[in-house]
């Protein structure tokens, strides 16, 4: 069955690390990191309702301007979270720019810091030259936590469509992990639907919505008939029309270090992720400049897949020294993923344990 994720990577492994997902039947997106866009046609940038900025070194944050621009003049509101200190990093950039002719535009980015203690949220307007605002986040606007969820996996947006979750590691700076998933697959059965003397329309997305909050069988749906002639139904009487499966759930890693305190945080919420993105800059046998730059290895990367139980595993952010040998990252990931290889940081952390 299709998901509604359409996810890719928007540049190539040795390029600046970037992921974006698009929401089949939604016409929106979700990017992750803010690297070199230049590769993503304007339009599927201007898709974007949530970026998710794992930290600001260079080459996860230096997109965020070709994205300011495309987006100035549109009346839209964007979505940006990041670890500790990201306020301050977008404060920076937009006072690297003179806003004095953009009084009547309504763009805002509306910002918010993850950290280990809760959230804070900034808001800039193109209104009033993106001067900071800072508002008070209650608890309440935080996504609720799902009594179902295992224990260190908050989420942090909960859109209906979809949910993010993210984790806290150490890249010697705190940078974020993150995971999306759908909570529920919903497919219409197309021939039920005219079995029923139906016509599809938009009144099956109210159905699907329907369903999804978990409204009581008798909750009236307006339907379409043949002929554009509206209708109700109860519900109930619908509910046979939609399939409903698990979503999938798409998990993104860059920038850490394969150590304890990370895997604590990294494994509860990738665990069992669809396709598992994953950075894998360095080969094992370079680990200890991998471990230098607090940075994972390719057999690193595979496995945390393995343990975090993924589907499949794909690697990128390949460091440019490997340039004309990226197939030996990959097939190195592959080995550990598959169980075939172990990362040399797995026998040192046991013999560190004794
Ligand atoms: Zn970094
Ligand atoms: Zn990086």
């Amino acid at each position: 069955m299709p998901s509604s994720f359409a996810p890719r990577l928007v540049n190539g492994p040795f390029g600046d690390p970037g992921l974006l997902v698009e929401m089949r039947w939604q016409g929106s997106a979700v990017l992750f990191d803010l690297g070199r866009n230049d590769g993503l046609p304007a339009g599927e940038l201007l898709k974007v309702s949530h970026v998710f900025v794992s930290h600001t070194h260079m080459d996860h944050f230096i997109g965020f301007d070709r994205m300011l621009r495309l987006f100035l003049n549109r009346d839209k509101r964007l979505y940006l979270y990041g670890p500790e200190g990201i306020a301050d990093c977008v404060a920076g950039k937009l006072k690297g720019y003179v806003w004095n002719l953009t009084e009547s535009y309504t763009f805002t980015i509306d910002v918010t810091e993850v950290t280990s203690d809760g959230a804070k949220r900034a808001v800039f307007r193109a209104s009033t030259g993106f001067e900071r605002e800072d508002v008070d986040l209650l608890a309440a606007q935080l996504a609720a936590p799902d009594p179902r969820d295992p224990p260190g996996t908050p989420v942090l947006v909960d859109e209906g469509h979809f949910r993010v979750r993210a984790a806290i590691t150490n890249h010697r700076i705190p940078c974020l992990a993150f995971a999306i998933d759908e909570p529920t697959h919903l497919n219409v059965d197309a021939e039920g639907v005219a079995k029923l003397g139906l016509a599809p329309g938009r009144w099956l997305k109210d159905l699907k919505d329907a369903l999804r909050e978990e409204r009581p069988d008798d909750t009236p749906i307006r339907v379409e008939l043949p002929g554009r002639i509206e209708g109700e139904r109860s519900l109930g009487s619908l509910r046979p029309l939609v399939q409903i499966t698990p979503g999938q759930k798409l998990g993104y890693i860059v920038d850490t270090r394969f150590i304890p305190e990370n895997l604590a945080v990294l494994l509860p919420v990738m665990h069992k992720s669809d396709v598992l993105y994953c950075e894998s800059p360095f080969l094992d046998v370079d680990r200890d400049q991998a471990a230098m730059r607090y940075h994972l290895t390719a057999a690193e990367a595979g496995t945390i897949g393995r343990m975090s139980r993924a589907g499949r595993l794909k690697v990128f952010h390949y460091s440019p020294r490997y340039q004309g040998r990226g197939d030996m990252l990959r097939q190195e990931a592959e080995a550990a993923f598959r169980g075939r290889k172990e990362a040399g940081a797995v026998a040192d952390l046991e013999s560190a344990a004794g």
